[in-house]
């Protein structure tokens, strides 16, 4: 990770006549079909890129490697994503909310063992999803330590590596991660990581609905970030003004509005 490391973050995976777990423009604008998402990590591939988990990101510091993540736990990471890494001999870090399994749509608590018997790496995305910054104790306490726990338990693995719903996080959240064991925290803030990257405060860059393949290449890179991080910065401003739950009805208004 010496010259900085891409992470790209994903999410469910849409298969033609399948529904989707939920349907709202904030949710489906992270939505990317199965088929483009085969078509990027092959054209990574194609351009001599390796995919690895965030446990191997740490350990190996080689040119030329993208970390693959995704979110939620979705049915579609074992179904869809695993198969298509797996082919290409691809590590991923799938976060899994631990609270969703066995929901429609999301994996049992056996696919999740299938998941990590493929060799693949689990990490934890809290129990039942909400933003962590407006919980109390107890409620951080079921998220991060009771999560991790659920999911050693059904995987009988250790979890070492937590992702915040909805990106969001603050200097609680961090302690109560650390507290619990994690070697990792993920934000969604697009930004390489190298060895210099606070692993309590690792970047993501989302892969969204309209990602190109050949912008794809560009952000393992490091191009374009900073287009990417002033938007956030715009984002996160917004946010502390208004509170999480007034930035969401704007958020979803101004999403649904574009996309009718
Ligand atoms: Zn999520």
């Amino acid at each position: 990770m010496d010259t900085g490391v891409a992470f790209l973050m994903y999410h469910e995976l849409q298969l033609p006549g399948r529904e989707l777990c939920q349907s709202d423009p904030g949710y489906t604008r992270y939505i990317v079909s199965a088929s483009a998402f085969e078509n990027q990590i092959r054209s990574l591939r194609s351009l001599g890129y390796q995919g690895i988990d965030v446990r191997q990101a740490l350990e190996n510091s080689s040119p030329k490697k993208v970390v693959i993540t995704f979110d939620d736990g979705c049915e579609t990471d074992l179904e869809v994503a695993a198969p298509v890494l797996s082919s290409l001999g691809f590590g991923a870090t799938f976060y899994v909310t631990a609270g969703f399994l066995g929901r429609r749509g999301y994996m049992t608590e056996a696919q999740l063992r299938e998941l990590c018997s493929r060799g693949f790496d689990v990490g934890c995305h809290s129990m039942t999803h909400p933003y962590l910054p407006d919980l109390d104790d107890a409620g951080l306490q079921r998220e991060i330590f009771e999560a991790k726990s659920r999911l050693e338990q059904i995987m009988g693995k250790r979890v070492d590596h937590f992702s915040c719903p909805g990106g969001r996080f603050n200097k609680r959240v961090v302690h109560a991660v650390k507290r619990a064991g994690y070697r990792t925290l993920a934000t969604s803030r697009p930004h390489l990581n190298s060895r210099s990257t606070n692993p309590f405060a690792l970047g993501r860059i989302a892969v969204l609905c309209d990602t190109t393949e050949e912008q794809l290449a560009t952000i393992c890179q490091g191009g374009g970030l900073w287009k990417l991080n002033a938007q956030r910065t715009v984002l996160d401003s917004a946010k502390s003004i208004l509170g999480n739950s007034t930035y969401e009805r704007l958020r979803s208004l101004l999403l649904g509005t574009r996309s009718t």
